[in-house]
């Protein structure tokens, strides 16, 4: 693939194998701001060799497309997706998820702080940022909050905002004889948790990267991360 982000390496498109049978795959945003997000592949942890993907992107064509293209890159193609683990609700690691699991009949999980969020958004049937907008208006700025009101947040479309198959604590998944430990590290979002596989020294840490958000987070820090004690 030859496709290439403009904001530097990270973002271009194509598989990075941080270890054997983990894979890195940026997918494309539809806005100019952030230019991608992380997603992950995890080939050999279930015993039947579903994948277990970490975060889902934005639910578009494009990322649809450039995840296609990085399965197909591993010799894999959507189907073998099993699970699918989001670090937190932002639009960007949760609604392609949503997608998937409509798609494919995968398994998505969230963590449970993010539940209060999600109903909320069903009740009020907007995504637009009513809370973050009512503190900018607090806080003085009000005109900042009406130019944030008047752009575009894509529609609101319920069938994005569905809930998971299962809401996690602070817990250990176990797929066979692997696991993941579920670490929450509220902070970019009240429900946002981390990923962590201790049998590999890897932390898949969502948008509390070590470095920059939506930055590469496994394969920036893997072991300098892996085995320290969890902050939250
Ligand atoms: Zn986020």
């Amino acid at each position: 693939m030859t496709t290439r982000f403009d904001q530097g390496p990270w973002a271009a498109a194509g598989v990075q194998t941080v270890q054997a049978g983990v894979h890195r795959v940026p997918l494309p945003l539809p806005n100019d701001g952030l230019h991608a997000v992380n997603v992950y592949l995890l080939e050999d942890l279930t015993e039947d060799g579903g994948i277990v993907m970490i975060d889902g992107g934005w639910a578009i064509p494009e990322a649809r497309k450039a995840l296609e293209e990085a399965l197909s890159a591993i010799d894999r193609d959507l189907g073998d997706i099993s699970h699918i683990l989001v670090t937190h609700i932002h639009r960007d690691h949760y609604t392609q998820a949503v997608e998937l699991r409509r798609l494919l009949g995968s398994r998505v999980y969230l963590g449970a702080g993010e539940r209060p969020g999600l109903e909320m958004l069903d009740r009020l049937r907007s995504d637009e940022p009513a809370s973050s907008l009512e503190t900018l208006r607090r806080a003085g700025a009000g005109e900042l909050a009406d130019r944030i009101r008047a752009m575009d947040h894509g529609g609101f479309d319920p069938g994005m905002w569905e809930a998971p198959d299962r809401w996690l604590a602070a817990e250990t998944l176990r797929f066979g004889d692997r696991e993941l430990r579920v670490v929450p590290t509220p902070g970019h979002t009240k429900g946002h948790v981390v990923f962590l596989d201790e049998q590999r020294g890897l932390l898949f840490s969502g948008t509390t990267s070590c470095r920059t958000s939506h930055r590469p987070s496994a394969s920036n820090c893997p072991s300098r991360v892996a085995g320290r004690s969890p902050t939250t």
